[in-house]
């Protein structure tokens, strides 16, 4: 299959989905993730109509961003941030996924444009794991990370949740729990309502808890090269 054709697959799945969990596709964004494949599979795919990639790391993405040029495209960061990579992270990115620290919140507040009115729209990423070294805030964590952000950070946009499933638990019971998470900052923020869940091997159980967002990678660009 190419990758018009791997697109198309994975959309029509996508829609079985949501048709399967009452749900509107339209409800639905689907990013592809990218990462270490070079601009022209960017290219590729928005002519093929993509409105969404996905990058994890900040200087791929700022070249590649770069290379690109200034095309209709959302570029979603969706990889742990360092905090003193804050201000190329909000040069190079329209949405960020992976906000799970005060400090993280604060650096990307700080970075912020001088004058620049735009919020950056910012996910809280919840780790799903029992493993505290992963990425993400403990849920537990949640509610205060949520309420910083709205308190202190007025260049950020809390837009909702993000995780990503353990590989030693079934998907469904893990995005169980990021729905709680996502009931926590709904009540911070009414409209923090996006959960960006699933990837190629669960976005059918993501879609089924209410995921808004997917972050969908080698099912649609096929493997990725091992290094970038
Ligand atoms: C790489 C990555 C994805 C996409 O993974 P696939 O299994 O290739 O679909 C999604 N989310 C995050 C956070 C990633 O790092």
């Amino acid at each position: 299959m190419n990758l018009r054709s791997r697109l198309a697959d994975i959309d029509a799945r996508i829609s079985d989905a949501a048709r399967a969990a009452g749900r509107d596709s339209s409800e639905l964004t689907r990013i592809v993730v990218t990462k270490f494949h070079p601009v022209d599979l960017v290219e590729e795919l928005a002519a093929l109509g993509v409105t969404d990639v996905g990058e994890n790391r900040q200087q791929e993405a700022t070249a590649k961003r770069a290379a690109y040029g200034d095309g209709p495209l959302r570029w979603h960061f969706i990889g742990q941030a360092q905090t003193n990579k804050a201000r190329a992270i909000r040069a190079v990115a329209d949405v960020v996924h992976s906000v799970d620290r005060v400090r993280l919140a604060d650096a990307l507040h700080a970075a912020a444009p001088e004058g620049d009115a735009e919020p950056l729209d910012v996910l809280l990423q919840v780790n799903l794991t029992t493993d505290t070294g992963r990425g993400g805030v403990a849920p537990v964590d949640v509610e205060a990370l949520a309420q910083h952000v709205r308190a202190q950070c007025p260049s950020l946009r809390l837009r909702g949740v993000m995780g990503v499933a353990p590989l030693d638990e079934a998907p469904a019971s893990a995005f169980a729990r990021l729905a709680e998470s996502s009931a926590v900052v709904r009540g911070v923020d009414p409209d923090a309502t996006w959960i960006s869940a699933g990837m190629t091997g669960d976005f059918v159980e993501a879609i089924a808890a209410g995921a808004t967002h997917l972050r969908i990678g080698s099912a649609i660009t096929g493997p990725r090269p091992t290094h970038g």
